[in-house]
């Protein structure tokens, strides 16, 4: 007969945001101000981080909230060599209400798990990731992100990672889940609009049967060395094209856009790849947009998701069908796009009549502003409890 905690031993345990255990930290760290929070080489991150490990035959560890600091693993960890690694990002808020908000992070947890699973690292489950982000925004956003700081926000990158320390490629049976969170730059506000140059002939940031839709590591290091060059002629982001007939996927990190008026019936229609060939992410401001225009504009503007090239964009600009571009995502918002490069030949997209974005563009930025930072009341946006000092 086995006692009762054999019994418990034999069953790994779920994840459990209730068994929080906070350590906070002796010497908290001071903020920088606002203008130099992202100037330098390292992302600032703030006072605390939540981590949990896992293993196959116990399960999850009762998650600490504990002092930002650096982790502890083997130099054989499989994250380390084999990229099982991957990660979400979202952001919190600051409302010109005082309050902190974070957007849909549902599906952040449920893209978390899908990412997770095609790498076979554990799942996060969902309620258990909302609920700590929530802690740690409730301790460290009222002194990172103050009341006073309306229309800012703090990155949040919920991790997951594989720690089994042996070199033979396999499912890790030890992992970890962590959640930092910290400063990044507001990138939306692009003078101009956004550059873009198509990716070069000989590479592709994702494949029919890759992992081009999951949030893992293993996407972003090799893209690099594509976007550095683009910078370097003065582009900010490559148009991440596919296939023999130069498929529009990605603008970079985030889900590209391009209105235009058909050819032929000359409806106006907002175009964006799909998601059914697993090229691109499932963006959860892509998706937020395309049921924004939906339920707005329904009436004007026909929405298509389906694979377009870059020559069917080269073609409506040189008809004058070219209305606007744009480009989304958490990290982008939504930026507008006013110039992509393919092979030498310039596109030049229209900026609107005060040449900052087209009539969509500033539409749909209006709109998802105005719901994150609680303009308007929405059910897209959660409100942040905080522990106030
Ligand atoms: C994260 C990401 C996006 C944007 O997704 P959001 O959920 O809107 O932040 C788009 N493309 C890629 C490749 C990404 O990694």
């Amino acid at each position: 007969m086995s006692s009762t905690s054999d019994v418990q031993q034999a069953t790994p345990q779920p994840l459990d945001a209730s068994k929080l255990i906070y350590t906070l930290a002796d010497s908290p760290r001071d903020v920088p101000d606002p203008a130099t929070s992202c100037a330098g080489d390292t992302t600032i991150c703030t006072d605390h981080m939540i981590l949990a490990t896992w293993s196959a035959t116990t399960g999850w560890s009762a998650p600490k909230l504990k002092p930002y600091g650096p982790l502890s693993i083997m130099p054989a960890a499989s994250c380390l060599h084999y990229a099982t690694e991957c990660f979400e990002g979202l952001k919190a808020y600051r409302g010109s209400d005082g309050k902190l908000r974070v957007f849909r992070m549902e599906h952040n947890a449920a893209r978390l798990q899908m990412s997770c699973n095609r790498i076979s690292l554990p799942t996060v489950d969902t309620d258990q990731l909302i609920q700590l982000v929530h802690a740690l925004l409730a301790v460290d956003g009222p002194k990172w992100l103050p009341e006073d700081q309306a229309g800012e926000f703090l990155y949040i990158r919920p991790t997951v990672i594989g720690t089994q320390s042996n070199l033979g490629v396999q499912a890790p049976r030890s992992a970890m889940f962590y959640i930092i969170m910290g400063y990044v730059a507001r990138v939306d506000a692009v003078p101009g609009g956004m550059k873009l140059l198509t990716s070069p002939d000989n590479m592709v940031r994702s494949w029919v049967g890759g992992f081009g839709h999951a949030k893992v590591g293993a996407n972003y290091g090799p893209s690099v060395i594509a976007s550095q060059e683009a910078s370097r002629e003065g582009f900010h982001q490559i148009l991440w094209l596919y296939g023999e007939d130069g498929e529009c996927t990605e603008a970079g990190g985030s889900n590209f856009f391009v209105v235009w008026e058909r050819k032929g019936d000359k409806q106006k229609e907002l175009v964006t790849a799909p998601l059914d060939d697993r090229l691109i992410l499932d963006g959860v401001t892509r998706r937020s947009c395309l049921e924004l225009v939906r339920e707005r504009l329904g009436g004007e503007l026909e929405i298509t998701e389906r694979k377009f090239t870059i020559n069917e964009v080269i073609e409506a600009a040189a008809e004058g069908r070219l209305l606007e571009s744009f480009s989304v995502g958490t990290m982008w918002f939504v930026t507008p796009v006013s110039h992509i490069r393919h092979r030498g030949y310039d596109i030049k997209i229209p900026m609107g009549e005060q040449g900052e974005m087209g009539e969509v563009t500033g539409k749909l930025k209006g709109w998802l502003g105005d719901i994150m930072y609680g303009g308007v009341e929405h059910s897209w946006a959660t409100v942040v409890s905080e522990k106030r000092a």
